[in-house]
Formats: C-alpha cells, sequence, structure tokens
C-alpha cells in the first residue's frame, strides 16, 4: 500500500475587532511563517503541527507542508496579509494534489478587515479545491468561535482542550489520528455543534481545578469514553470580537452517529448556561488592589491587567497601571512591562547607565488613555529574541524588538517595541529581571499567570483597567453581537439551544 499524502496547513490568530490595530505579515513574521518544507522545522516544538507530524511519522503517513503561519493575537488581519496567506496555503494545496487527507490548525477567531469568518472561508476554499468528500480536519483554539460553516466544511473540528494552553502539541496528535482513521475508513465523522449566547473574559476559564471550564472539561473527557464518541470539545469564545452568533458551547463528533452527536453537543451547551455565572470574576481598583497586597506578607504579589493583554489582540501599550503606581508612590520593587517602540529607541539613544526623561504608553491604541511622562535610568539594552518554554508557541522564538528596561523608582519598566504572546515569564527573564526579588508584577494576561506562577505567586487581584482586552465585557460596546447574551442579560426565558450537524 502506498503512504497516505496528507496535507498540512495552518493560519493561526486570535483577532481582537475592540484593538485600534491591525494585523499584518510583519506581525506573523515575529513568530513564523513556514511555507513548503520550512514547516517541518516546528517539528520537535509544542505547536499542533509538531504533534500533526509526529503521528504522520508513526504510522507511514507521508507529509505534505503546505504554510504554517502562527501571529500574536492582535487587531483583525489587514486584507493584504490574510490574502497572502490564504492564497499561498491554496497554491501549495493544488500542487500536493493528489492527496487523502488534509489537516488544518486553525485559531477559530481569527478575523480580517472583510472576513467574519476566515476559517470558514479558508474551508470553503479547501473544499472547492478537494471536492465534497475528502477527509479534512481542522484543529481549534478551545476560544474559537465555531461557526455552522466550518461544520459543514469540515469533516471534524477537534478543540485544545487545556487552559493553560499546555495541549497545543496533543491536539495535533489527535487532529491527525482521527484524520488517519477517516482516510483508513475505519471511522466515518459526523459533528455537531451547539452554543448558548455566553460572553465573558477568560479569568475564570481554566480548565483544571474548580471553575466552570474544569467541570464541563472532565464532562468531556468523560463523554469521549462512551462509545460511538471519537472527540468531544468545549469552547468558551474569545470574547473580544463583536460578531453575530457569538457563544460558548460544545462541538461533538460521532462515529456516523448524527442523533448522539446533536444530543450531546446540546446537552454540553445546556450545562454551560447553567454554569454561566461562575464565568463572571471579581476585579479591584489599583489601589485597592495595591493595598491588600501590601497586607499579604512577601511577594510577588500579582496585578493582573488583563485589559492590555497581547494574548488576547490588545497592543501591550497601556500604563494605565504604571500610572497609578507611580501616583501611590509606590515604594516596593515592582516589574512592569509596556510596547513602546519610540521610548524603546530613546533608552537605547541614550544607553545603559544613563537617565532619561520620556513620555511613554499608548503609542499604537490611543483610544484606551493618556501617555504617561517618567524619569529613570537605563539599566539594560536588548534586541528582544527569547525562546518560548512552553504553550501555543512552546519552542518556538520571537522578538519583542529593541527592548530596554528603565528603573523608575523603585520600578523597573520592561519596555518593548513589539508585542507578544505571555506564557511564562519569559519577556522578564530574557532582560534579567528577577521575578522572585519583586513585591508586585503587572501580568498582562488573563490566565497564563496562574502557570507561570504557581510556584511562586502569594496573592493574584485582577485590576480594573481600561483596553480592549478587560475581564469584563461590559467595559465593550457590542453591536453586532446581538442580544440577548450573558452577562448583559442575565435570563433569557425560553432559551432556546440551536444545534447545527455536519
Ligand atoms: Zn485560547
Amino acid at each position: 500500500m502506498t503512504a497516505m499524502r496528507i496535507g498540512i496547513g495552518s493560519i493561526f490568530q486570535e483577532s481582537n475587532q475592540f484593538a485600534g490595530t491591525q494585523t499584518d505579515l510583519a506581525l506573523f513574521r515575529n513568530s513564523y511563517v513556514h511555507e513548503g518544507d520550512a514547516l517541518l522545522q516546528l517539528a520537535g516544538t509544542d505547536c499542533e503541527v509538531a504533534g500533526i507530524l509526529a503521528v504522520c511519522e508513526e504510522e507511514g503517513a507521508q507529509p505534505l507542508p503546505l504554510l504554517a503561519a502562527r501571529s500574536v493575537s492582535g487587531g483583525v488581519l489587514t486584507d493584504a496579509c490574510y490574502t497572502e496567506l490564504k492564497e499561498t496555503l491554496l497554491a501549495r494545496l493544488r500542487a500536493a494534489l493528489p492527496l487523502d487527507g488534509v489537516i488544518l490548525a486553525m485559531h477559530g477567531s481569527m478575523v480580517t478587515a472583510s472576513q467574519a469568518d476566515p476559517e470558514g472561508d479558508i474551508l470553503d476554499a479547501v473544499r472547492q479545491i478537494l471536492g465534497p468528500d475528502l477527509p479534512v480536519v481542522m484543529t481549534l483554539d478551545l476560544h474559537a468561535h465555531v461557526t455552522p460553516r466550518m461544520v459543514k466544511q469540515a469533516t471534524a473540528l477537534v478543540s485544545f482542550t487545556h487552559y493553560p494552553h499546555d495541549d497545543t502539541y496533543s491536539t495535533g496528535e489527535r487532529g491527525a489520528s482521527l484524520l488517519l482513521r477517516t482516510v483508513r475508513r475505519e471511522v466515518r465523522p459526523v459533528t455537531a455543534l451547539a452554543k448558548v449566547p455566553i460572553i465573558c473574559g477568560a479569568c475564570n476559564g481554566q480548565t483544571s481545578g474548580d471553575g466552570p471550564m474544569a467541570h464541563l472539561t472532565r464532562r468531556a473527557r468523560r463523554l469521549e469514553k462512551e462509545p460511538g464518541i471519537l472527540s468531544v470539545s468545549c469552547f468558551q469564545v474569545h470574547p473580544y470580537n463583536d460578531l453575530p452568533g457569538m457563544g460558548c458551547g460544545g462541538v461533538v463528533v460521532t462515529d456516523n452517529d448524527p442523533a448522539l452527536a446533536a444530543q450531546e453537543a446540546h446537552a454540553l451547551a445546556a450545562a454551560f448556561w447553567a454554569r454561566r455565572r461562575a464565568f463572571e470574576v471579581e476585579h479591584l481598583p489599583v489601589a485597592e488592589a495595591v493595598d491588600r497586597g501590601r497586607r499579604v506578607e512577601g511577594g510577588p504579589v500579582l496585578l493582573v491587567d488583563t485589559a492590555d493583554c497581547a494574548g488576547g489582540g490588545a497592543p501591550g501599550d497601556s500604563v494605565a497601571l504604571l500610572s497609578e503606581l507611580l501616583a501611590l508612590g509606590l515604594e516596593e520593587p515592582t516589574l512592569l512591562m509596556v510596547v513602546d517602540p519610540a521610548a524603546a529607541r530613546a533608552c537605547a539613544h541614550a544607553g545603559i547607565g544613563q537617565t532619561v526623561s520620556l513620555q511613554v504608553g499608548y503609542s499604537l491604541d490611543p483610544a484606551w488613555g493618556e501617555p504617561v511622562a517618567v524619569s529613570g535610568s537605563v539599566r539594560r539594552l536588548s534586541d528582544g529574541g527569547f525562546r518560548y518554554d512552553g504553550g501555543l508557541f512552546g519552542g518556538t522564538w520571537a522578538s519583542m524588538g529593541l527592548s530596554a528596561v528603565l528603573q523608575i523608582g523603585s520600578i523597573q519598566l520592561l519596555v518593548m517595541s513589539q508585542p507578544t504572546y505571555d506564557w511564562g515569564d519569559e519577556q522578564f527573564r530574557s532582560v534579567g529581571m528577577d521575578v522572585r526579588q519583586a513585591k508586585f508584577i503587572g501580568v498582562k494576561n488573563p490566565m497564563n499567570y496562574r502557570h507561570a506562577y504557581s510556584d511562586l505567586m502569594k496573592a493574584a487581584y485582577i485590576v480594573d483597567t481600561p483596553g480592549p482586552t478587560p475581564a469584563h465585557v461590559r467595559n465593550l460596546s457590542f453591536e453586532r453581537m446581538q442580544r440577548p447574551f450573558f452577562p448583559l442579560d442575565e435570563e433569557i426565558p425560553d432559551l432556546e439551544i440551536p444545534v447545527v450537524v455536519s
């Protein structure tokens, strides 16, 4: 028997329509864009593509690498960026024919200047090339906005099951295994999607321990052991887009049993609705968080500035927290970070050991606040390169661009030129900022700090700051997402849960 020929592609970004920035190819290239055989260099990383390649090798399938592109979250993709990536993927797909199957590693909440559902658009285009019957599996982030079009066009959808996302590799493995079983005609996947209108921040979305997603995820794993069920995915939709039909729920893939898929997807969505209130979190004014933190013995105490999360599409340029901490006259050693390319250049121009006075903040998305005037000494300069220890970029390199450590009183401020995804403390560590010595650390991620600082943090408080990735969606104005939805509408009488089956 000749080896199965499997096309492998990936265009992965989580977009943010509330951010004032746009995503271009340069932002993708700051993570990676690998065309053709260059994709194979992802083998050995933590990415989905690495898991897919491993399964292909194990099962004697021949990988046909198309394109793998990943970017930190950001504003919507420019049309030029999307067209370039999409056309490259499709051209390589045509050139790779004939194929036995295709697997695409996508996020599911990407948005472009003209496309509300680019993953569905790519599946449409792939189907035009491959026809309706060739198996196509798509892997997705747990924060995907899954659309009926994606369900109809993909043979199966398989998502991350962990948040923080430390299971990207195994998601690639699961997706590839399901694809190869389908190609070998061992199974006939049928997919059902059911959602309820919940749009909540990710702060309570952890999939281990307690919390609503943890309970739902355990339920999904139990369900996967049932006969006839091939895969169960729980989705807590990325809340920072404004699109019709957004919501949380489940995708259930069965072996040729549409009724079972529909029934279990519906039950999962209903379980989401029953647990909706547990997604809401407490957030505090900065002064109160600092006050509480001072009463905690030792450190670090984390001030979770989730409204400026680069991992959720914010530009990372907010100085709301810095500004409030300066006003409070903080004397404890504190680590903060901000993206401000002009400030980084000013620090580099002055040189290490020199004192600079400059305006910092809101240089990329000025809608959310005013820059703040600071004076400090330049402690360190860097070209900004670092390698991720884990997570969905695990094992790959990224760059903060020209960066500086500016000492402003007791505050060490990491000034970067480009936003990067926060997994652990890689960015701080790369420039010698020691999280163990800090009393307070400003972290700009709603979740991954739980992983990064689990052995270290004494307390963590979510602070109420402005930005395009806030802890509470009440701080945003939705226009295209139709009411009613939780939490803006706490009760929805006679809630109907539509189910879409492939
Ligand atoms: Zn995610």
